[in-house]
Order: C-alpha cells, then structure tokens, then sequence
C-alpha cells in the first residue's frame, strides 16, 4: 500500500455491521414472519425433526369458543407455548393439538339473545336450527380465536384442533358415558343440585361463583310434639319449642324435618310460659338475639342423642318435622353451606358466621347435607319448587310466587302467626349463576348422577377404619372402585405445581357431592338413553349407547334430533321390563365439564402423534373444580388412572394494584392493542418476565419496563452480530485453550447461565429463565465483557487472532441467546438465528438447546471475581475524576494501582490486560498499600482508536497513530 494517498483511518477500524436492526419494528416484522413459517411448515418440520424421539405431552385445556381472546386467555396459551417449546428445544418430540371447547350455555344463550334481536324467539326454530346457528357461532368465535392465538406466536397444530362439537369427539363423549354406565358409577336420581332459575337448568359445581348477597335471617320456632319428658323430666309439661335459624325462609314450606348434632350439649329454657332449646353454647347469643331477656333460664341439658327421632310441627303446615342428628350441624351459623368445596371460599365463609342456633333447619329436596340426612332418615325428597323457581300449588299462601320474591312475605306471615322470633338483614357469600349472574337456588330434581361413592347402586359405606361395609369386593373381574376414593389415591401421585395444589385438589374431592351431569339444554351432546313408551323403563345400556354413538360418528349429534327413537336404537330392540318397542328419547343434555373432561380420551387416545396419558395440563386455578376435576374422573373410569402426571396452576392477570381487569374500569390490557403497539413480543416477554405460580400484574408501565428490558436483550445481541459480520466460524474459529483468558471467561459465565436456564426449563421457573437471561445480558455481557473487548474487536486488524477469539465467545454467546430466548422471544431469537454467520437448521425453532460445557471453571472465577471487584474500584474513581472535570473519556486517564502481596502479584500477572479490563489509556502497578490514583493519560491521543500514547507519531508511514495501531495497520497490510 503507497502512503501517498492518505489513508482513511475510520475504514480500517472494524466497525459494527448486521441485519439485525437496533429498531425491532415488530408489529410488521411478526407478521412477515408469520407468514414465512407459514410457508415453511415450521410446525411439520419440528416434528419430522424429533420423529422417533421419547414424546413430551402437553394436553391443552379448551378456551371456551365464545368471545375474543383477553390478556388471561392470552396469557394461558403463551405459558403452554413457553413449555412445549422448550421440550422441544431439550430433544423431546412436544406435538401440541389445541383445542376448542364448543358447547354449553353461554353459546345457547348468546344465540338467543340474538335471536330475541331479530324478534325471534329460541322456541319458534327447530331444535336441529337453533344448533346449527350455534355450531356457526362456535366456529366463527373459534377462527378468530385461532388467528389471534397464531398472531401470538403459538405454534401447534391449528390447521386441526380438536373441537369437542366434531363428530368424532361427539361420538366419543357418548362413548365415555357408556363407559361410565358400564363401570356402574351413573344413576338418575333426584338430588339437590345448584339450579339458576333464570337460565331454568343444573349447574355443575364449576359453574357457580359466590358473591356478596343480602338475605333475611330468622329465628324460628318449630312446636315440639313429642312428649318433652321423653327429653327430660324437667320439660314435663311444658309448652316446647326448638328454635332454628336459616338464610333461605322460601325453604321453610319445604321443612321436613330439624338436625342437631349427636355430640353437642343442648339446653332448654323458659321465656314466659314458653320453654325453647337451642345449643348450650349458644343460649346467651340467641336469647339476646331475639329479645329474650339477659339471662335465660335454663331449665335442662341434655346431649343432642336425646332429641333424636322426636317430632317437631312445621310452624305453620299441618306435618312433622323430624329431629335428627347429624355430624354436619356446626356452631357457626350456616351449618348447610350449600356444599362450598373451595378450600379458600369456605374459609372466607366461616369468618362471616356468626349466627345460628344449633338446630338446622332441614328441606332434603333443597340442600346437600339435608338430602344425605334426609335420605338416611327416610323423609322424601321433597321439592315444591318449579324450575322457573316459583312454588308449585303443593305450597299455600305462596303458590306462583319466585322463590327470592317469597322470601319477604314468608317472614310477614310468619311474623302475624307468631312463630317468627327475630328476623334481620344479612349479607353473606352466596352461589351465583357464572353466566347470568343471578343467585341459584338448591333444587331437587331427577338428573342424571355420576356416584362419589356407589357402585351399581351400591353404597360404598367405610367403617370406622375405612374399610367397605358393603359387599362389594375389589376382586371382581371388571370391579370399579368407588370414585372418591380412586380419585384421592390418584390425586397424591399426581405432581401439583404449586405444591399446593394437592391439598386443594384432595379437598375438592373429599368434599364433592355426585356428579350431576345431565343438563336441561339442547347445545351439547344429548345423554343418548332412552324411555319405554309404555312402562318408562330407562334404558342405559352400554352396548345402545355405543350404537347410538356410531351414528354420532357419522352424522354429528345432531342425528339425536334428526332421528326418530327407533332409528338410532339397534334394530328389534325390545324393552326387557315390557317387550314394547315404542321408546321416547332422553331430552337432556351433558354437562359440558363431562364433554371437556373427555378430551384426554377423545384426543390424546385418538391421535397417533399423541399419547394416553400427558405429561402436563397447566390451567387457571378455577380448574379444580372444573377440567382438572372432570378429567381425574373420566381417567379413572377409563383407565383407573389420572390422565395427567404432573398439572400446574397459572394465577389471574390484574391489574398493578391487584384488582380484575375490566374492559369498563378502564384497567385492561387488550393483547390486539399491545400488539399493535409493540408486538406480541412483549405479551410474551412480559408472561415471562412475571412469576406465574402467582397472580400476574399488568399496567401500561408494567409493559414500559418490559418493553425495555427487551430493547437491552435485543440490543445485547445485535452487538455480538454486528461484530461477527466477516467472521467464519469454520475457517476463523480459535480452539479454547488458545482463547484470550477473558473471553474463556465469557465463556465460562455463558456455561453457568446455561445450567441455570436449563434447571429453570425443566422446572417450568420461565421466570427464572428471564431473570438468569436479562442479568447475563444486562451485567455480565453488555456492562462488562463486551466493554473490555470493544477495543480490541474494533481496533485489532481484522485476522488478528485475538480478535478472532473474541469473535468465537462472541458466537457462542449469540447462538446460544438465540436458542435460549427461542421459547420465548420466538420471533427475535429466530431473527438472531438468521443472522448468525452459521446455522445447523433453517429456523432456531428446530434446533436444541446448547448444553452447558461439563468442565469445572472454578479457577477462572476466582481470579476473575476478584479482577472484576477491582475494575468496580476503578471505575468508581474515575467517575469522580469525571465529576472532578479531571478526564472526560475514561481514554484520557492513566490509573496507577498499588497493592501488596497476592493483589500485587495477581495485577502483576494481568497488568499489560489492565488497560483493556478499566478500560483507559495506560495502567501503571506499584507496590505499596492500597490505593487507586487517576491521572491524566500520558502523551497524545491516538486518531483512530483514541487510546492515549506517548509514542503517537513514532512511525512516519502513520504518523497520527498509536504503536498498537501502527501494528495493526501494518498486519492489515500485508495479509490484505
Ligand atoms: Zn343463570
Ligand atoms: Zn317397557
Ligand atoms: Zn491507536
């Protein structure tokens, strides 16, 4: 090269240079991609490249398909996407099916609201109609569903989810109930269940929410009309009354009977002529309660056994009221707590108990423990309730009137017959409908039950020491054991991510009454069993529901509407009780808990890329008693095992001062806006960065921060692509052991980082995964490593072998952020990916993740923690010359460091490394005690790397240059 033409110094500087934008432009630069997968079939291509590999099942719990996705909804899949990404990226083949839970009351009812908007009323189209617009709205609510899941990144099988309304899953739902008829655990039977009255059918436990709700609370006083010395000689005589207490007066005309409990003392005392027995316990409260003077006489006391099997009278209705005794009557007020099975409601209840008498008011057609009670003791299952909630004729004075209207005239009456002691608002937790929003009753009503605890009609009763007092044996060929009981055993082998979820799963099952699965609607799959026309003899025969079942397969269950009875029975079937062969068809419908608790079978059992049973289910806590729990018990009735190894619970999204978030509080985040804004990167990134075993809080500045925190991790890798942008890995890589000792450092710490993001993969911590990512990048890599070796990455001639071996770190680091980020930042890892100098596969979606290296770098870390605890000393001291207007780039400082014994000989060791690691001009090492001074940097300042040398001008070929440039320009030179 001739020295005549001036040499440009800034082009010999190497310089920074890549695709990979600073400016991420995601919201078009997602889609592009998308698009790209799309063309590739990313999605086929993952799974040609795990085929025979062990399989990782991820079963995806049904969004329901009804309205648009929101941040919760969003935020669910994304997790599910985090987890079968990142089993895929550890070797695993992850197939993941989604699906789409299709039938149900809300769609029912947005149908008919609908309807009602054109004028139309549910009733005025066929049933086969009014399904087949319900079966388009699914649909549509599902395609969109999809789009907005797709635009999210979620990568799965979309082009064929499962949808629990296809034929095939239709045909299989019915199937699984003939299972469950066969294993001898369904049975029609009229049990209380939750009953809206507005949308006039059952709900199953799952649909009920508790809210707030004002109820009057009476005192009541039932006559005793058994003869009270049979209690006590002392009542001998005496005009007696039991006093009860209740939250639900419309129940009253349903009274059939009083329960106290068999181990609780009761007293008896005197007001005026009349005698009245409540707890002993609670004599002082009810007294003062009810304005019965301060201090009650009491005139007995007696155990509650003594009460047992006495009569009562109704207080106004011409019957007995049975006294029973029953373990469940508490102390506390609602001793019926309408069958509370979540752990935290329940507690929450109890707080607000603080009335009662100690006698329960019992209707069995209108509570739980007052059915078990009741059936023990023999009454009927009384219910004279109407499913619009009005009393039938049965009921005086009330006839025609809604139950919660009755409420009021009920205590009025009693108030004018003088039986009502005392009656006040109250405001209690109480079940409401999860769609119409309206308080349900408890209701009696012939439904169709899947048995807790029978077997073909058989009460599993434990003794004492849980053995079956039955005989029942564990040994018959297809013995079914009783459900509870399997469910509890399988529940403790099941992994439960929190930990506590087992506790809230094994109270969710130890308190739940039978499954009532039938259902008073037409948007579902119908209970395919049928009714002899002439004797009324039920059929459910396993073997014609699986027939029936068939012709679902074929035609959809619409075929239940579409057919006459004996169309879809076998042909000649006869009634076995009559040998008619007129039938009527079932009319109900199944519970869509029991649709969605099928999945398992219908899809995981169905498909040849997926297995019986997953690995993992992950879904919000309000599936414990919804899928987590139907599924349990369709595992056991198929196979006698949980479907699922290992289930974990996600928390809610809120808002940043914990409250829902609502559309109209103006507090939500809408995932379209986000990504609109700034792509649905940062929905991803801000899921990751958040612990979600938790609740999870998002707010605008939520996603400020998240926001940049991606623009560090983006930027951490745009720097080691940029300065990788010539390097050939095959043809410029350096072997380890001949690697610059920092960048063997870099290394080292990228293997710790590894280690730790790979234990946080496989634990599901993607929390952890960010917070071990964004550290490396923020502290180890861009404040430290990537500072140190700028110099020499920009100023080294370009073949320099040092340099080359910052450009292998770099590399690895860059290829490693790409597959680590993948499951994550699944569009920016595969822009990385893109732009490294080399790739194995076409897209970093395919790839593995990199195994941290095996050997110990202990000594490296000592040496190097300590090196770096100095460079925070000298920077701290050469921001006080700054401030001190001493220096204005830290190139125009030279640091003189003294130290004695190890330090000195440990900054001895590495002192031509110093200037490099402080990053200044000149470092000079003395011994003497501790100190750092900074000064200015001795000579002139070099014109193309900027250090400050005192032998600038040495070379007359580059006279504006530093010696370590001269060396450089002269190596760029001769190997041009
Ligand atoms: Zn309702
Ligand atoms: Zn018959
Ligand atoms: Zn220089």
């Amino acid at each position: 090269m001739s020295t005549e033409t001036p040499l440009d110094l800034k082009k010999t500087v190497n310089l920074p240079k890549t695709n990979f934008a600073q400016k991420a432009n995601l919201s078009l630069s997602e889609p592009a991609r998308l698009q790209k997968w799309n063309e590739l079939n990313l999605y086929r291509l993952i799974c040609q490249s795990r085929a025979g590999r062990e399989k990782f099942i991820l079963h995806d719990g049904p969004p329901y398909a009804n309205a648009d996705i929101h941040l919760g909804t969003a935020m669910n899949k994304i997790l599910k996407d985090f987890i079968v990404r990142s089993r895929t990226m550890m070797g695993f083949d992850a197939p993941y099916v989604p699906g789409y839970d299709c039938h149900g009351l809300p769609i029912e009812q947005h149908v008919e609201r609908a309807l009602e908007k054109k004028g139309k009323k549910k009733s005025d189209l066929s049933v086969e109609t009014f399904r087949r617009i319900c079966r388009e709205h699914a649909e549509n609510a599902l395609k969109s569903q999809t789009r907005d899941f797709k635009r999210l990144g979620i990568l799965g099988e979309w082009d064929n989810p499962y949808l629990t309304m296809s034929n095939h899953y239709e045909a299989e739902t019915a199937r699984m109930f003939a299972r469950f008829v066969e294993r001898g655990y369904v049975y029609k039977g009229a049990r209380p269940v939750y009953w809206c009255i507005k949308d006039q059918t059952a709900l199953a436990e799952a649909e009920v929410e508790y809210h707030q709700h004002t109820s009057p609370s009476v005192y009541v006083k039932f006559p005793l009309l058994s003869d009270p010395a049979l209690i006590d000689p002392a009542l001998a005589g005496r005009s007696v009354f039991v006093l009860i207490w209740t939250t639900t007066p419309w129940t009253l005309p349903a009274n059939l009977g009083i329960a106290v409990h068999p181990d609780f003392e009761y007293a008896a005392f005197e007001h005026g002529d009349e005698v009245y027995i409540v707890a002993n316990e609670l004599v002082e409260v009810v007294a003062a309660k009810c304005g019965l003077g301060p201090t009650p006489n009491v005139i007995a006391r007696f155990p509650g056994t003594k009460l047992d099997r006495l009569e009562a009278g109704h207080p106004w209705i011409d019957r007995p009221s049975l006294l029973m005794v029953g373990d469940h009557v508490t102390l506390g007020g609602e001793a019926d707590a309408e069958t509370e099975l979540d752990v935290s409601e329940a507690q929450k209840k109890s707080a607000d108990s603080k009335a009662g008498t100690g006698a329960v008011h019992t209707a069995p057609g209108h509570g739980h423990d007052d059915f078990v009670i009741g059936k023990r003791y023999g009454l009927e299952i009384y219910c004279p309730v109407d499913n619009a909630g009005k009393f039938t004729p049965d009921v005086a004075h009330f006839t025609g009137l809604n139950v919660f209207a009755a409420n009021d005239q009920i205590v009025d009456f009693m108030r004018e017959r003088g039986v009502l002691l005392f009656s006040e608002k109250y405001e209690h937790r109480y079940p409401h409908c999860w769609r119409c929003k309206n308080p349900v009753i408890f209701r009696a009503t012939p439904q169709w039950f899947i048995a807790m605890d029978q077997v073909h009609g058989e009460l599993v009763e434990k003794d004492e020491d849980g053995r079956d007092r039955t005989n029942f044996t564990q040994n018959e060929t297809d013995a079914a054991p009783p459900l509870r009981d399997a469910a509890l055993a399988q529940i403790e082998r099941v992994n439960w991510i929190p930990a506590w979820g087992v506790d809230r799963m094994r109270n969710m099952f130890k308190g739940r009454p039978d499954w009532c699965v039938s259902r008073q609607r037409v948007w579902g799959v119908s209970i395919p069993v049928f009714y002899c026309a002439k004797c009324t003899e039920a059929v459910a025969d396993p073997a014609v529901i699986n027939h029936v079942a068939d012709i679902f397969e074929r035609e959809s269950g619409d075929a239940w509407y579409t057919h006459d009875a004996s169309e879809l029975l076998p042909p000649g079937y006869v009634c076995k009780g009559c040998s008619a062969t007129e039938w009527t068809k079932e009319t109900d419908i199944l519970d869509v808990w029991f649709d969605s608790g099928v999945s398992s079978i219908a899809v995981l059992e169905n498909r040849q890329e997926l297995r019986w049973p997953a690995d993992v289910y992950i879904e919000g806590g309000d599936q414990f008693r919804g899928w987590f729990n139907s599924s349990l018990m369709v595992g056991i009735a198929a196979h006698d095992r949980a479907p699922y190894d290992t289930v974990i619970t996600h928390g809610w999204t809120l808002d940043a001062q914990g409250r829902a978030m609502h559309k109209s509080a103006g507090n939500a985040i809408e995932p379209d806006k986000v990504i609109k804004q700034s792509g649905a990167e940062t929905i991803r990134l801000w899921c990751a960065s958040s612990n979600y075993f938790d609740d999870m809080r998002g707010s605008d500045e939520i996603l400020q921060r998240v926001t940049d925190a991606y623009r560090k991790l983006r930027n951490t890798a745009r720097f080691a692509l940029g300065n990788l942008h010539e390097f050939d890995p095959g043809r410029d890589s350096v072997s380890e052991v001949e690697m610059e000792e920092i960048d063997r450092w870099a290394l080292a710490e990228l293997d710790r980082v590894l280690a730790k993001v790979a234990r946080a993969y496989e634990a599901y911590e993607f929390h952890n995964v960010y917070h071990a990512l964004y550290n490396f990048s923020t502290v180890t890599l861009s404040a430290r490593y990537f500072d140190i070796i700028k110099d020499r990455l920009y100023t080294f001639a370009p073949r320099n072998k040092a340099r080359r071996s910052a450009q292998t770190a770099l590399l690895r680091i860059a290829d490693a952020l790409a597959r680590t980020l993948a499951p994550i930042l699944v569009f920016t890892a595969d822009e990385i990916w893109e732009n490294l100098p080399a790739r194995e596969v076409q897209s970093v979606h395919i790839a593995e993740f990199p195994k941290a290296g095996a050997q110990s770098h202990d000594d490296l870390f000592a040496t190097w923690t300590l090196l770096f605890e100095i460079r925070d000393e000298v920077l701290r001291a050469l921001e006080e010359a700054r401030v001190a207007k001493q220096i204005g780039s830290s190139l125009e400082a030279k640091v003189t460091i003294s130290a004695f014994r190890e330090t000195l000989s440990l900054l001895r060791k590495y002192e031509k490394d110093l200037r490099y690691i402080f990053i200044v001009s000149q470092v000079e090492v003395v011994e003497g005690s501790q100190s750092i001074t900074v000064s200015r940097a001795e000579g002139a300042k070099c014109e193309r790397c900027w250090n400050y040398s005192t032998r600038v001008g040495e070379s007359e070929a580059y006279p504006t240059v530093c010696e370590r440039c001269v060396a450089a320009l002269t190596e760029i030179e001769t190997t041009d």
